[in-house]
């Protein structure tokens, strides 16, 4: 069983040729509403790829909370999620001009995941093997999600995006961290390029009492230690048509993979060929193939 404790966001797209300046109305196209979040698209993601989730999160009283639990409901995720009235569901305002884009955000009831909130759903950490855990939700929800996962034995997992610095003792309750190159560029304190450098981060990951670092390096695949050794995954080719959500998506893969009795190499590899594909289509959670998409893809 996986728990995913973290966000819940409906992003608002629209696409314009220009981005309007200071009171000037341009004209957009192509309008849409997708449910995203991390936390809510690497639930979706686990759901996926067969994996036994549940999502621990808030949404305000509104239409757009009840969009993102529908989706969730749909794609086979548990949504163990408080309807609150005193804030909005998370919205991500996303203006697309050209490859650029421009987001504002409103945490909204992102915001109100508290620590008494997890607290009070400690059966949930009772019954999860794995808990996944991101950074869109106060930091304060996250170290005691950490903390009340090692509590009942769960192996933690900490996608730490958007970064923030983290506190030593929520480091040391991680199992497994996966962080994407920029991110761990910050963890470490220096710039991460060429594979030299990307084994020196994991060394240096490692210094600081992180079990297993994973770091995502886009097209150029992955990196982890296996064996002793510093090991890379290459990513599949695939041509690029949108790279939102290739994180989530590689995350939720290993995490179903894992808790499923894969070894972490075997886990990895279908992680990126599930986040290959997702790349390879438009889209956040709807780009994520399902398990047996994955499988037709790595044996053809
Ligand atoms: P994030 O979305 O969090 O920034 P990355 O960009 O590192 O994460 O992507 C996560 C994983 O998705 C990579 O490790 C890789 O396996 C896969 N991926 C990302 N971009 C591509 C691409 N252009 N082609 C194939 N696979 C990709």
């Amino acid at each position: 069983k996986i728990l995913v404790v973290g966000s819940v966001n409906i992003d608002l797209v629209i696409k314009t040729e220009r981005i309007p300046s200071l009171g000037e109305t341009v004209s957009g196209s192509g309008f849409s509403t997708i449910c995203g979040g991390k936390g809510a698209n690497q639930a979706v993601a686990i759901a996926k790829s067969g994996g036994d989730v549940t999502m621990l999160a808030c949404v305000g009283d509104d239409v757009y909370g009840k969009m993102a639990i529908s989706n969730l409901n749909q794609a086979g995720v548990c949504p163990a999620v408080k309807v609150c009235d005193n804030a909005p569901t998370g919205v991500a305002v996303i203006t697309v001009c050209g490859g650029d884009n421009h987001i504002i955000l409103d945490a909204g009831a992102n915001g109100l995941v508290t620590i008494e909130m997890i607290a009070a759903n400690e059966a949930l950490f009772q019954a999860a093997d794995i808990v996944v855990l991101q950074l869109e939700i106060p930091m304060e929800a996250v170290e005691t999600a950490a903390r009340l996962a090692k509590k009942h034995g769960c192996t933690v997992v900490l996608n730490p995006a958007p970064f923030q610095p983290l506190s030593r003792a929520l480091i040391l309750n991680v199992d497994l961290f996966v962080p994407n190159e920029f991110e761990a560029s910050q963890v470490v304190g220096f710039e991460i390029s060429g594979k030299e450098q990307v084994k020196k981060a994991i060394c240096a990951l490692e210094e600081m009492g992180i079990k297993q670092p994973v770091i995502t390096l886009g097209a150029q695949g992955s990196a982890f230690r296996y064996g002793g050794e510093v090991v890379f995954q290459p990513a599949f080719r695939v041509t690029a048509v949108d790279t939102t959500a290739a994180g989530d998506t590689f995350i939720g893969g290993i995490c179903a993979c894992l808790c499923r009795g894969l070894t972490l190499k075997e886990s990895v590899r279908y992680a990126s060929a599930a986040s290959a594909i997702a790349v390879s289509r438009f889209g956040a959670s709807v780009s994520v193939p399902s398990k047996e998409e994955v499988l037709t893809f790595l044996s053809l």
